[in-house]
């Protein structure tokens, strides 16, 4: 049976039972609507570790739009039926109180990560996530921490992160698990209609296509002219594609295979905002 744990006193009270100290734990943080993506987390944790935690939080502070917020999809019942086929020992879900008990005046500042694509577009957002991903770390206390490379600014703000604050966690980058389509599962998906998931694939289809063109030397401006065109004829809207180095966000115009670049795009779908990337080899 998964363990409910709902205050990081029931997690304390957990670990005694299981003399945690002789055990490796690996932690999903997540914000529920679990998917494919977020079992390959848990499946990888449950490979590498003796127990896996996994957090269930839609977390208020890193949402700069109320109405994203209200609207993000939440089927706790759905989820902790998936976390215990996929065999996730330990479920954390706390309330939005325990989790800010009192006015937090704290703001951590990323850099420059914090003002190009995901850090520019979503004012606030990376300060939400590193907040609450500094206080799961402290109440879980795990080994290894999982996350995708769906969301692959938010690894390198956890990574300054942890660096940066000595947490003495690994952090693990699981691949973007995708249908077969190509569209990259994302708990988003749920709020788009049949057809909103066909318009969704331009995303995929632009970052194939850009990537073949910076491989036969073609620079982002000629790349971006083309992707423009394609999204002016489409049902979905653009906010950015841009060339970035994986690790700093520093962007480029053109492929150089010594920079460790990666392809990244945002937009939106019947008012549903989606990102999706990949790293080019
Ligand atoms: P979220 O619930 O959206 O905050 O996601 C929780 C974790 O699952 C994050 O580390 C995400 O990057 C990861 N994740 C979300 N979608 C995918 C996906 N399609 N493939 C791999 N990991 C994913």
């Amino acid at each position: 049976m998964i363990k409910i744990t709902y205050t990081p006193e029931e997690i304390k009270a957990y670990y005694k039972g299981v003399a945690r100290e002789k055990l490796k734990i690996g932690f999903v943080p997540t914000m529920g609507s679990l998917h494919e993506g977020h079992a390959s987390l848990i499946r990888r944790s449950k490979q590498e570790n003796d127990l896996t935690v996994c957090s269930i939080f839609v977390n208020p502070t890193q949402f700069n739009q109320p109405d994203d917020f209200d609207k993000y999809p939440r089927n706790t019942n759905d989820d902790l039926s998936i976390l215990t086929d996929e065999g996730c020992d330990m479920v954390f879900l706390p309330e939005t109180e325990t989790m800010y008990a009192t006015a937090n005046p704290i703001k951590l500042n990323f850099g420059q990560l914090e003002t190009v694509l995901e850090g520019k577009f979503r004012p606030g957002h990376f300060n939400g996530v590193g907040l609450i991903v500094a206080k799961f770390l402290n109440m879980v206390d795990p080994d290894k921490v999982y996350f995708g490379q769906k969301d692959l600014q938010q690894v390198a703000v956890i990574r300054m992160l942890t660096n940066g604050l000595s947490f003495p966690v690994q952090v693990i980058t699981c691949p973007v698990i995708r249908e077969e389509s190509g569209l990259a599962h994302s708990s988003r998906n749920a709020r788009l209609s049949d057809n909103g998931r066909q318009k969704a694939l331009i995303f995929h289809q632009s970052l194939k296509k850009a990537e073949k063109m910076l491989y036969d030397g073609e620079s982002m401006q000629t790349i971006l002219s083309h992707i423009n065109d394609d999204f002016d004829t489409s049902d979905a809207s653009l906010e950015y594609l841009n060339l970035v180095n994986a690790n700093s966000f520093d962007i480029y115009q053109s492929y150089d295979e010594t920079k460790n670049q990666a392809l990244c795009i945002a937009g939106q779908v019947e008012d549903v905002r989606l990102i999706d990337n990949i790293i080019l080899v």
